[in-house]
């Protein structure tokens, strides 16, 4: 059997030597150091352990290998990724199995090809703006809106002249064919007319339009965007879709603000190319619009990865509400429903405080959480963004600092229009916004919320929370209590092939000298000061690695198997607690399926698996197969097995990986380093031990 793509590219490409390029690291002992890219800091506390080849964050956690770090900070997806760092490593990725090689080298050279025509049409539309006689009506357009010229420069402003073949022809002289340009979107055929070479057959696409060029994330050109100059129609017209512009994930701007909204940790999301232009100019350069009316589920999975403040700053024109209402249930799908864990007693400030409380430790409570903060900008009526920063920019500034959130703006707009003094207005206002507050997974907010309603509608508390109850009830279920099951029958639920394999499950310990069972106890963290020439392995890939991964393969076995086992799972385990490159994947794809309430069959699966796993997903069914079939129950003890083995994992190479940086401390004498790690290590024991004995209780 041949290695994956994902092994092959792992093997080619250092992750030191990839995480170099971005951020500056020193050598520290056989680590590296730097500034964490993915959170502020003055002092280094973000490593890189090449022997590994995985990076780690101790300042805010992030971690993972060469795959999580590229999706992290260049916010990729994960085919994105795929494909990026296999470009770098010179590995060959099957597209789509089953397709044809020549079909597919065609198809990306067309799209190399492509991307150099729109290079070339937007240095042509651009030179257009700056110089032509004929684009002085652009030109007093710009102005008029109020664009600098530095932001006409920095955005590669354009303009699309009257004429009806004036790019066609320019870019026929550069070699291009009439077939090229329609497919790149700049042209059309002529009605009747066949495309024959050298003939007429095609006019452009863009006539008399002020052009914003649309990049990609990394600054690729990928399509244009035109508005009308004079009563042209549409009066914004946007390129087709082609090989390269996908309309409903474009996020114009998203190259020049993706920084911004990192650093900002919010990002702005306006309608129009303009707001965008001047918001930039003035300093808001988290801002992006997107392009056409309404913001799609894919435009959220994109900035999901930037941040998790979302304001949207959407025209509130009649037009713009209803993009906004519909933009906020797009949101809402791509957020809400994320299931967080909320570990009750196992938490590690709750173990501090009440060291003989051990009662309730090993139940795990899951609850849907909101993942996000969507917020909605409230601008005066009846102005755009950019007329309200060019007007006011403190009062733009105050905005975007305080956006309304969602839930409180879904009061205002539902209500608009009902009088809450009549019988009737009262009602309608209940029905409209008790399904919203229904939707919150946070009580506590829910609670003031509700109160919020009864005070507005002058309704008894109570009488609410009965109607509250009975929206519910027609909902999905908010939350699942998961308890570890008890010692005798978990015996039994061991699975088939696994009871071979049992001892690595108490064996973690001794591998990975985790010091959290047995002889070695809580000293051997705390005073790991001392500890400078013990045996504590160098973070080193483990020696059972491979037989983790078995792990891996069969826990997301059994989730495809049984989708409804997710919420068990996933309370205690989340992306970053995955070795393998492609289990991590595939669970992060099964668990946005299961938030959103799709049930991944394996028939619809195929549509949100990347072909590139395809592999991996026969590989984990086969891990279920070949062990003998579970009942429900048994499914759900396997799982909660397998992913409370894959946390003790993580933390026990938490736990080396801190082991290792405190000797380094200790060695360079660095007091505040040592004092910081060893807190950490207080910690990750902690966790340890909520986890031990939570499986003690198993037995
Ligand atoms: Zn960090």
């Amino acid at each position: 059997m041949s290695a994956s793509p994902i092994e092959a590219i792992k093997a080619k490409i250092d992750i030191a030597e990839e995480i170099g390029q971005v951020v500056r690291l020193q050598k520290s002992g056989k680590a590296l150091k730097g500034l964490c890219p993915f959170h502020n800091e003055r002092t280094p506390s973000f490593y890189v352990f090449p022997e590994a080849q995985t990076f780690r964050c101790f300042g805010c956690n992030e971690g993972g290998d060469v795959f999580s770090f590229v999706q992290k900070q260049q916010g990729l997806e994960f085919r994105d990724t795929l494909h990026y760092l296999a470009e770098k490593a010179g590995v060959t990725v099957e597209d789509t199995p089953g397709r044809d090689p020549e079909e597919e080298r065609e198809r990306s050279a067309l799209k190399e090809r492509l991307r150099k025509l729109n290079e070339d049409a937007l240095l042509w539309f651009h030179q257009a703006l700056l110089r032509s006689k004929e684009a002085s009506e652009a030109r007093a357009y710009v102005q008029s809106r109020g664009i600098s010229s530095e932001s006409v420069l920095a955005f590669s402003l354009g303009y699309a002249p009257e004429s009806w073949d004036g790019l066609s022809r320019y870019l026929l002289t550069q070699g291009y064919t009439e077939r090229e340009l329609v497919q790149g979107g700049l042209a059309r055929e002529r009605e009747g007319a066949i495309a024959t070479e050298g003939g007429n057959g095609i006019y452009d696409y863009f006539r008399n339009r002020l052009i914003f060029p649309i990049r990609d994330t990394r600054g690729r050109v990928i399509g244009f965007g035109g508005r009308a100059l004079g009563d042209g129609k549409p009066k914004y017209l946007n390129s087709p879709q082609t090989p390269l512009f996908e309309k409903n994930t474009v996020l114009y701007a998203i190259d020049m603000a993706r920084d911004a909204i990192k650093q900002a940790g919010q990002v702005v999301i306006v309608e129009g190319y303009v707001d965008a232009v001047i918001a930039h100019q003035y300093g808001t350069r988290q801002t992006v619009a997107c392009i056409g009316s309404a913001i799609t589920e894919k435009h959220i999975q994109q900035l999901k990865k930037l941040t998790k403040q979302v304001t949207l700053a959407l025209d509130p024109d009649a037009a713009g509400s209803a993009a906004t209402e519909h933009g906020i249930q797009e949101a809402l799908k791509g957020f809400d429903k994320t299931v967080v864990a909320v570990p009750l007693a196992g938490n590690a400030t709750t173990q501090r405080r009440s060291k003989n409380g051990p009662a309730s430790r090993g139940m795990i409570m899951l609850e849907e959480q909101v993942d996000a903060e969507i917020n909605v900008l409230q601008l005066p009526l009846g102005e755009d963004p950019d007329e309200v920063i060019r007007r006011d920019f403190s009062l733009w500034l105050y905005a975007v600092s305080h956006p309304l959130p969602l839930i409180d703006y879904y009061f205002v707009v539902k209500t608009e229009d009902l009088n809450l003094r009549e019988p009737h207005g009262k009602t309608e206002a209940a029905k409209r916004l008790l399904p919203v507050i229904g939707m919150m997974s946070d009580r506590i907010k829910r609670d003031a919320y509700m109160r919020k309603l009864a005070t507005m509608i002058s309704i008894d508390e109570r009488t609410l929370y009965e109607e509250l109850q009975r929206v519910l009830r027609n909902q999905k279920t908010q939350g699942v209590t998961a308890a570890f099951v008890d010692s005798k029958t978990q015996k039994q639920a061991r699975v088939g092939t696994q009871e071979t394999r049992e001892p690595t499950w108490l064996n973690d310990g001794k591998e990975g000298n985790d010091g959290g069972r047995g002889g070695k106890g809580e000293e051997s963290y705390t005073q790991s000061t001392t500890v400078t020439n013990s045996t504590v392995p160098y973070v080193s890939i483990d020696k059972s690695k491979a037989d983790k991964l078995q792990w891996e393969d069969y826990l997301i076995g059994l989730l495809l198997q049984n989708p409804g086992l997710s919420p068990y799972v996933c309370g205690i385990i989340h992306d970053g607690d995955f070795a393998g490159t492609d289990t991590r994947e595939l669970y992060h794809i099964l668990n946005v399926l299961y938030q959103r309430g799709s049930s991944p069959s394996y028939q619809s699966l195929e549509q949100f698996v990347p072909v590139e796993l395809q592999s991996a997903v026969a590989r984990v069914q086969q891990s279920v197969e070949s062990r003998s079939p579970l009942d429900g129950v048994g499914q759900v003890k396997a799982a909660v097995q397998c992913a409370t083995r894959l946390k003790r994992t993580r933390l026990v190479q938490l736990n080396t990986e801190l082991q290792y940086l405190l000797r380094e401390a200790v060695d360079s004498g660095d007091r505040a380093g040592i004092q910081q790690l060893q807190q950490q290590l207080i910690e990750v024991h902690q966790q340890l031990r909520t986890i031990d004995s939570a499986t003690h209780l198993q037995g």
